[in-house]
């Protein structure tokens, strides 16, 4: 079988890795037996959805089908993992638990910063682990607060070594089992020397049904927003570009939005850092970012060739919740005609915002100006009525 690794194999780990494998199949089932044994009726399957951890439950449900099975659902999972968890736990007749989480990703986001990628994320790994915050409340808690609730006192675990450089110094360090003493369990990793191909290949020669994102050549099917690898925003933008979106202005636009505000102590500031592309937040700045409250937000739309994008964003701010209704600046009588002014404002009044009209010097003292501006200005007239019904009514 041929030999795939996503990472250059640590020499160390060859004699476990390059065996035949016959002879690794073998070793796993034993490894499996063995905890079975020493912890039985107190064994317990941590279940992602994803292949090595499908494969393991498969493996240890071969000797013992009625073993409890942990799916830890963060809020954020693809709906088809959740929906072959769900399918495979009914065929399979799993002892199942479901765990979710008592906060949200965006809300431990929010809180931390998202996971990896910036230098941000990065600041914000927890001390002394390796995994970000959204990790740990999303399933390492839930999955302690079960461990503790049922008493389990050893987790199965899919993971292989050659997924990545951590994974293998952990492998080379620890092995296939080790009592974790924080958790007080022991973790035992019976495919941790698998390669890739042979757990595809065993899935293939085996018949068990595959999540079917990997139909779709996604390379993990863990938590749909994750930005702690490398290609997620192309697996994102692919799979959900609006997602995407979402996850990619509150990432990176929210902190340099908020950057903007303190760098410039202006509200006004505050809509260059939106619409345009700002340099990455500077993890010095995040504490006191964390303290700055938005009240309003405030944009300057000067320019009618920019409508599309700035559809796009000031949609964005409103559906990620950051403001309902954001006031827009409109220059009006400078390098515009009057119908190119009146259809900016004709956008902003579709997209629910409030706007504020200022006229160029040149135009102060011509009427249609005046009345132009006192309808976009008066939020209940420009709320109320159009610019041709608002001039009926003010010259009757
Ligand atoms: S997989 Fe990614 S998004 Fe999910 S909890 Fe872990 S770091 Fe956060």
């Amino acid at each position: 079988m041929s030999k795939r690794y996503k990472v250059n194999l640590l020499d160390e780990l060859k004699p476990h890795v390059d065996i035949p494998f016959s002879d690794k199949y073998v070793i796993t089932k034993s490894i499996i037996a063995r905890n079975l044994r020493e912890h039985r009726g107190k064994a317990v399957v941590a279940w992602s959805g994803g292949k090595d951890s499908t494969l393991v439950l498969y493996l240890v449900r071969q000797l013992e089908p009625d073993v409890s099975v942990v799916f830890n659902n963060t809020g954020v999972e693809y709906p088809e993992t959740v929906a072959y968890i769900r399918e495979l736990a009914d065929a399979w007749k799993l002892n199942f638990f479901e765990t979710h989480p008592d906060t949200t990703f965006w809300k431990v986001g929010e809180k931390f910063g998202y996971p990896g990628g910036t230098k941000h994320g990065q600041k914000k790994i927890r001390r002394g682990t390796a995994s970000p915050h959204c990790c740990y409340y999303l399933k390492e808690k839930p999955m302690f607060d079960i461990i503790r609730e049922k008493g389990f006192t050893c987790s199965f675990d899919g993971v292989t070594a050659v997924e990545s450089w951590v994974r293998m110094f952990v492998a080379r360090d620890k092995g296939t089992c080790y009592t974790n003493k924080h958790w007080d369990i022991k973790k035992v990793k019976p495919i941790l020397y698998w390669t890739e191909d042979e757990v595809f290949q065993f899935f293939h020669d085996e018949r068990i049904l595959l999540n079917p994102l990997y139909e779709r050549g996604m390379t993990r099917v863990g938590c749909m927003p994750c930005t702690s690898y490398k290609t997620w925003e192309e697996d994102l933008r692919r799979e959900n570009p609006k997602l995407y979106s979402i996850v990619k202005f509150r990432k990176d636009g929210y902190y340099q939005l908020t950057r903007q505000a303190i760098e410039t102590l202006h509200s006004s500031g505050l809509k260059v850092a939106l619409l345009t592309k700002a340099g990455p937040l500077a993890a010095r700045d995040f504490d006191l970012l964390e303290r700055v409250k938005l009240t309003q937000l405030r944009f300057a739309f000067d320019e009618p060739g920019m409508a599309t994008i700035f559809t796009e964003k000031i949609r964005l701010v409103q559906e990620t919740g950051l403001c309902k209704q954001p006031f827009i600046y409109v220059l009006v009588g400078f390098n515009t005609t009057f119908d190119e002014d009146l259809e900016r404002l004709n956008l902003i009044r579709r997209l629910g915002c409030r706007a504020y009209v200022m006229r160029y010097d040149t135009v102060r003292l011509e009427r249609r100006y005046n009345e132009l501006a006192r309808w976009a200005n008066m939020f209940w007239s420009f709320a109320k009525y159009d610019f041709q019904e608002f001039v009926r009514v003010v010259r009757q």
